[in-house]
């Protein structure tokens, strides 16, 4: 199927252990994937950098080497991955009429649009997950002040 991600999928045994999805939360019952290792179908980026860019600077997306991510979720971010590359290819193809039309260097435009940021994405051997860590607010953390 043209969404799934590049990734094996699991099937969740019945009577294992319960599996939460890192996204949604939502207890797993069918397909999961590792969040670590997984990447979107279109861009082959892993899961986890595409969440990282997605919750912004401000917060750090840290998981687990255990940490799992359902199909449901993987599907949307399977199809964000695709609409962003899309609106990359988009918005080049629009950056270099300008270029041409203005008699700018080839690239002028398009080597100062928006840089890929976000931090990245930071993963925790799985023997270390504390209480599942989420998200940690960088900007000002709940322990100071
Ligand atoms: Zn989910």
């Amino acid at each position: 199927m043209a969404t799934e991600v590049e990734c094996p999928a699991t099937e969740t045994i019945l009577g294992s252990e319960d599996l939460h999805c890192f996204v949604c939360d939502v207890a797993v019952t069918g397909k999961f994937y590792p969040l670590a290792t997984c990447r979107a179908r279109t861009t082959k980026t892993r899961l986890i950098e595409k969440l990282g860019h997605l919750v912004g600077e401000r917060y750090m997306v840290v998981i687990s080497e255990d940490d799992i991510i359902c199909r449901g979720c993987a599907n949307l971010m399977n199809t964000l991955d695709r609409l962003e590359l899309e609106m990359r290819s988009v918005k080049n193809v629009v950056l270099r009429f300008l270029e041409k039309k203005y008699s700018l260097e080839e690239g002028e435009l398009l080597n100062h649009k928006d840089t890929e940021c976000g931090q990245p994405p930071q993963i925790t051997p799985g023997e270390l997950k504390l209480a599942s860590l989420m998200m940690q607010s960088k900007a000002s953390p709940w322990w100071i002040g």
